[in-house]
């Protein structure tokens, strides 16, 4: 009787990933990887010398073009916001392709000390880790790829991308899946982010996040009392979102991070800001917990306005400071089914993950996308001490590797 359905998916999958992984040029591109760990790290320290701030990444995306050329990728150079790409071509050049994509951006502001320190296989520097080995890794793909004179089936396409972090707000992969000429050709999407090999985020936790302001003409606190109070107003409001009752199952939050406001503990405040965060996992619960953040503090104002002079009237305003979209990897996607078996393959225990990276855009948009680390160890994410460790990348370069054929093929 002929297996049908999930399993036979898998079993297809690692007859797939075995068959590639036995082939001559794979082997070599293996043996590449094995013996240029030196290479590798060479080029990880060089590019985190080069600084790239949140909307600063202008220059590490140059210096990766000129990487890219000199591994003879084609069609090299900036797209409209600024995202390195170039291209590997398979043998059905301009057909679907395979995505894999690494940010460039670091949280560290432009005057952030760059002093890079390699002792052994550690490496210590703002953004080493994060995404250091990322973007090492995009490099070490492709040059295992040259070297072993790969074709794939499909074209690979290569992208050093803008603006993953905080602000950035998924603006690289945002404008990539909305310009980019093959956006529309894209069969599965690999993002490389950080180190590790034995992690998956398949689950884009989605968020969104907005300024709330309120405003009045404010006064004195003895001789204009009685006027309405924006501080009080909103409060009212957020009292009000505090008592929601917000999804367990798909786990959904809300958090108020800031109030700002006010002059003078003796003046009533002609304004007050307030920043919430909503994320869950699910687009509707946050579709939902917007209409809630509006109703709540429309509410609060218009029952404050009532009965006052128009031009003693509060006003309010709500502004998106921050989008990104939720979204799940579907169980039996192929590219879900080929990383089960290539970890199966390497021996690699994995597991899955929610979270918030650039994966979140493909995977909004019904494309097989997933975030793997680049191998090895990291730590200290985010601060002046960050560091990556290579010892184990080469796992993680194959794994990235043979996920990215057996996409392919
Ligand atoms: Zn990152």
């Amino acid at each position: 009787m002929a297996v049908t359905g999930p399993a036979a998916g898998l079993a297809t999958a690692f007859a797939r990933i075995g068959q590639l992984a036995s082939l001559r040029p794979v082997h070599e591109a293996f043996g590449w990887l094995h013996l240029h760990e030196q290479q590798i790290m060479a080029w990880q320290q060089e590019l985190v010398m080069v600084a790239a701030p949140p909307f600063g990444e202008g220059p590490r995306a140059e210096w990766l073009c000129g990487k890219f050329r000199e591994l003879e990728l084609d069609d090299v150079g900036l797209d409209g916001i600024g995202n390195a790409v170039g291209v590997y071509r398979g043998e059905e050049s301009g057909g679907a392709c395979v995505l894999l994509s690494a940010h460039i951006d670091t949280v560290f502001p432009a005057d952030t000390p760059i002093e890079p320190q390699l002792n052994g296989t550690r490496l210590t520097a703002p953004g080493a880790c994060d995404n250091g080995a990322g973007v090492a890794a995009l490099l070490a793909v492709a040059a295992a790829l040259g070297h072993a004179g790969i074709r794939p089936a499909c074209d690979l396409v290569f992208v050093g991308n803008v603006g993953e972090e905080g602000e950035g707000n998924l603006r690289g992969m945002r404008h990539f899946y909305q310009h980019a000429p093959l956006r529309d050709r894209v069969a599965a999407h690999v993002v490389l982010d950080g180190a590790g090999h034995e992690v998956a985020v398949t689950h884009a936790l989605g968020s969104r996040r907005y300024l709330v302001t309120i405003a009045g003409p404010g006064g004195h606190s003895w001789t204009d009392a009685g006027r309405a109070n924006p501080v009080v107003v909103l409060s009212r409001a957020i009292a009000g979102l505090g008592d929601l009752n917000l999804s367990t199952k798909p786990r959904t939050t809300l958090n108020v991070g800031t109030i700002e406001g006010g002059t003078s503990v003796n003046a009533i405040p002609e304004q007050v800001t307030a920043r919430f965060d909503a994320r869950s996992t699910d687009a509707e619960q946050l579709i939902r917990l917007e209409v809630e953040i509006h109703r709540a503090v429309e509410d609060a104002v218009i029952e404050a306005n009532e009965g006052v002079k128009r031009e003693h009237a509060l006003r309010f305003s709500i502004e998106m400071i921050g989008d990104r979209p939720a979204g799940a990897l579907a169980e039996h996607s192929i590219i879900f089914e080929n990383l089960r078996a290539v970890d199966r393959h390497l021996g690699i225990r994995s597991e899955t993950r929610i979270a918030s990276t650039d994966a979140n855009i493909p995977l909004s948009l019904g494309v097989p996308a997933l975030s793997l680390g680049a191998g090895g160890d990291g730590g200290g994410i985010h601060t002046r001490n960050e560091w990556y460790d290579a010892r184990g990348r080469e796992l993680g370069l194959r794994r990235i590797l043979l996920l990215l054929l057996a996409c392919c093929s």
